[in-house]
C-alpha cells in the first residue's frame, strides 16, 4: 500500500489509536495533521517522529466539537500541507454512568465530541474533496454502538450515531468518489481502557474469541487499507476490528 504525496487528518492522534493511525499512514508515505485538544506537548512529539520518518507533519489544535475550530483546523491543513485526501474521525471520549445517574451535561458533552465532531469534521473536508473528486472518510465507531453495553449508553448513542451518518454521506458521497467506512473497534489497549478494573477487563476478554485485548496497530492497520487505492470498491461498511466478539 502507498500513500505518497497523500495528506491525512487525524483527529485526536496525539495517542493511542489515533497515533497509531498517524504513524501507520506515516509509513505508507502520507503526510500528518496530528490533531489534538490540549496535550500539545504529546502531539508534537508524534509530529517529530514523523518527520524522522521524511515526512511532513504539522500539529492543530482544535476541539473537534467546535464548529468554527473545526473548519479553522480544516482550512489550515489546505493551506500548510496543499490537500486533505484522508480524515479519520478518531478523536473520542467516555463519560459512563447507569442511565438513572446519568447528568445531561456529561451526556450533551459525550455527544458533542464523538458526534457532532464527525458532523463538523466531515462536512467542512467534503467541500474540498468534492471538488477534488476523491477522497477517504474513516469514522471510529465501537463495538459498545452496535452491541450497547450497561452504563455506558451515552456514549453508545454516539458511537451508533456515527454508523447512520456514516452510511447516510457514504450514500450521498459516492457519486464524487469520496469513500466512507466505519472501524468499530472492540477492546484495544489505550488510555480509554486503562482505567477499567481487573474484574471488568476479565469479564471483556471473556467475551473474545481471540483471547486478547486489541492493539492500536491492529486498528490503525485497517484504517491504512480503508485509505488506500488497495480498498477501492467498499464503501459505507462498518468493520469490526475486535477479536470475534461480535459475529
Ligand atoms: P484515547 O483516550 O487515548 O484517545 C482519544 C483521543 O481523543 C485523545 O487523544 C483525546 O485527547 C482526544 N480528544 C478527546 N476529546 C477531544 C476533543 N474535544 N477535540 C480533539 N480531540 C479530543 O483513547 P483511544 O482508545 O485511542 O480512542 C480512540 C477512539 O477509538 C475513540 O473514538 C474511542 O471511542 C474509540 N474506541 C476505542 C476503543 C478502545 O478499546 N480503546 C474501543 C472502541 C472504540
Amino acid at each position: 500500500m502507498d500513500l505518497t504525496g497523500k495528506v491525512a487528518l487525524i483527529t485526536g492522534a496525539s495517542r493511542g489509536i489515533g497515533k497509531a493511525c498517524a504513524v501507520k499512514m506515516a509509513e505508507l508515505g502520507a503526510n500528518i495533521v496530528v490533531n489534538y485538544s490540549s496535550n500539545q506537548v504529546l502531539a508534537e512529539e508524534v509530529v517529530k517522529h514523523i518527520c524522522s520518518m521524511g515526512r511532513k507533519a504539522i500539529a492543530i489544535q482544535a476541539d473537534v466539537s467546535d464548529q468554527q475550530e473545526v473548519e479553522a483546523m480544516v482550512e489550515e491543513t489546505i493551506r500548510i500541507l496543499g490537500s486533505l485526501d484522508i480524515l479519520i474521525n478518531n478523536a473520542g471520549i467516555t463519560k459512563d454512568s447507569l442511565l438513572i445517574r446519568m447528568k445531561e451535561q456529561d451526556w450533551n458533552k459525550v455527544l458533542a465530541t464523538n458526534l457532532n465532531s464527525v458532523f463538523f469534521t466531515t462536512k467542512a473536508a467534503v467541500r474540498y474533496m468534492m471538488k477534488k473528486r476523491q477522497g477517504r472518510i474513516i469514522n471510529i465507531s465501537s463495538v459498545v454502538g452496535i452491541a450497547g453495553n450497561a452504563g455506558q449508553a451515552s456514549y453508545a448513542a454516539s458511537k451508533a450515531g456515527i454508523i447512520g451518518f456514516s452510511k447516510s454521506v457514504a450514500k450521498e458521497l459516492a457519486q464524487r468518489n469520496i469513500l466512507v467506512n466505519v472501524i468499530a473497534p472492540g477492546f484495544i489497549q489505550t488510555d480509554m481502557t486503562e482505567t477499567l478494573s481487573a474484574q471488568q477487563k476479565e469479564i471483556i476478554l471473556s467475551a473474545v474469541p481471540l483471547k486478547r485485548y486489541g492493539s492500536p496497530e491492529d486498528v490503525a492497520n485497517l484504517a491504512a487499507f480503508l485509505a488506500s487505492e488497495e480498498c477501492s470498491y467498499l464503501t459505507g461498511q462498518v468493520i469490526h476490528v475486535d477479536g470475534g466478539m461480535n459475529m
